[in-house]
């Protein structure tokens, strides 16, 4: 990266001309602190997330304008540095920044595309915990990825639909943008009055003034960013209580027909307890909205987001990512079939469960697919290649049906014990593709390197594994 700050103000001139005469001053005493790398060197995502630090919390204090689309926005960011700081970045989309203050000290800071580089006047010395504290008010901006999707803060007739992944996070608040950097979250939104606020965790409070109503939430467990939302809307939410006194929370926008299907839930969510252990979290729910222009569900942590009413396959995926892909979760985005892969193949065996099609059947009707269809069977699930085919439908089928040819050969009492532990050991946790494989062959037995080379990295059709 060059530090080539755009849209310089003259107050940030002077504040880093501050900052550079705090340096020489303090020379002796900096001489050993550096710069936090720019991005983390994920293969698809090079600048997401950021170097030299580890955010532990989020507090995010917003407020939305539906009508003129400006957010205000206050995030009071807790991280611990993993290095001695001079200076660091967060990942950051648009917005103006009225200050920008570190350990309460005003701090210098410029911007680079999606980076927002802060340097404190002091630096800050590794192991040392610190607050960023940062003012930002605009029109969040909407992220188009590299496979032509929309993410980040997306207006819609009544609201916003909000996602993030890969990376549309920074659209709306600043973020170390990177699933290995989990974090715990209070996210309160204040709207006018007669909108919903569904964001992560549990509903912490609830309160009206003068028109406008903030909506408090908090997610207690670590969440990779790329999972947050604050999707609101006109919604009618049902809460309620689930076995073990889980909260739940659905929201339907009321210009939706209601749809059965979200009846399901609590019963998909405990035959998903019952084969890949406790669910993870401590709320559950899901947030359907009206926003077709996005046009995909998104497993949002807690509460996947719909832009229609799902159907039972779609609800039964996006809860099953709750186990994998949102407690276990990549470290980098090329092992994405370790999320997509595990949800279809779990929408296989809930429906299995049902006494509807079972995941042998989805394998079978799958796999009849001729090798000549190689736009079906590449890219390998397991090398997708680049952040454009990332989401490619093999991720999804040749991913789900891997899983499935994994069952046949290891048995199902294996098999099972494979997917408990792969969700209960990593819990909350980020893990690798060679970490599952290494799992499958200690409770196997069996030397599966052929398979899932074959399954997840060979081009076209397997025929022998
Ligand atoms: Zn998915």
């Amino acid at each position: 990266m060059t530090w080539a700050p755009v849209r310089t103000t003259a107050a940030q001139i002077a504040a880093v001309a501050v900052a550079l005469a705090l340096l020489v001053l303090a020379a002796p005493a900096r001489a050993a602190f550096t710069a936090g790398a720019p991005g983390l060197g994920d293969p698809f995502l090079p600048l997401a997330g950021n170097g030299g630090y580890d955010v532990g919390h989020y507090g995010l204090t917003l407020s939305y304008a539906p009508d003129t689309h400006v957010l205000d926005g206050r995030a009071v960011i807790t991280a611990t540095a993993q290095q001695d700081l001079s200076r660091f970045d967060l990942d950051l989309r648009g917005f103006d920044l009225p200050s920008v203050t570190v350990n309460g000290q005003p701090a210098a800071f410029a911007r680079d595309g999606q980076e927002l580089i802060v340097t404190p006047q002091k630096g800050i010395a590794r192991g040392a915990t610190f607050t960023v504290d940062i003012s930002y008010r605009g029109r969040p901006t909407v992220v188009t990825d590299p496979d032509g999707s929309i993410e980040g803060w997306v207006p819609t007739d009544d609201g916003a639909f909000v996602v993030g992944e890969p990376q549309g996070s920074p659209a709306w608040y600043p973020v170390n943008d990177n699933p290995r950097d989990k974090a715990t979250y209070d996210i309160a939104v204040t709207v006018p009055d007669g909108l919903t606020v569904m964001a992560n965790g549990v509903l912490v409070s609830r309160a009206a003034s003068a028109g406008r109503t903030t909506w408090a939430w908090r997610e207690r467990d670590p969440m990779a960013p790329y999972l947050a939302t604050a999707t609101l809307g006109r919604f009618d939410l049902t809460t309620t209580t689930l076995a073990g006194g889980l909260p739940s929370y659905v929201a339907v926008d009321p210009q939706l027909a209601k749809g059965q299907v979200l009846s399901k839930l609590p019963d998909i969510i405990d035959f998903y307890s019952s084969i890949y252990g406790p669910y993870p979290f401590d709320a559950v729910g899901a947030i359907v909205d009206d926003a077709k222009v996005v046009g995909y569900s998104l497993e949002t942590q807690t509460k996947p987001v719909f832009p229609y009413v799902p159907d039972e396959a779609t609800l039964a995926h996006e809860l099953a990512h709750q186990w994998y892909g949102d407690s276990v979760t990549l470290t980098a985005w090329p092992d994405i079939w370790l999320h997509e892969g595990f949800a279809t193949w779990s929408e296989w065996i809930w429906s299995e469960h049902e006494g509807n099609k079972s995941a042998a059947q989805s394998f079978k009707q799958l796999y009849s697919t001729p090798a000549q269809d190689t736009a079906f069977w590449n890219p390998p699930p397991g090398a997708p290649g680049s952040a454009a085919a990332m989401f490619d439908g093999t991720v999804y089928d040749r991913g789900g049906m891997t899983l499935e040819a994994l069952r046949e050969k290891v048995g199902d009492a294996v098999f099972f014990r494979i997917m408990r532990a792969w969700a209960q050991d990593n819990r909350f946790g980020t893990v690798t593709t060679a970490q599952f494989v290494a799992l499958a062959q200690r409770l196997s037995g069996q030397d599966l390197r052929q398979f899932f080379d074959v399954w997840l990295y060979q081009p076209g059709k397997p025929t022998s594994w």
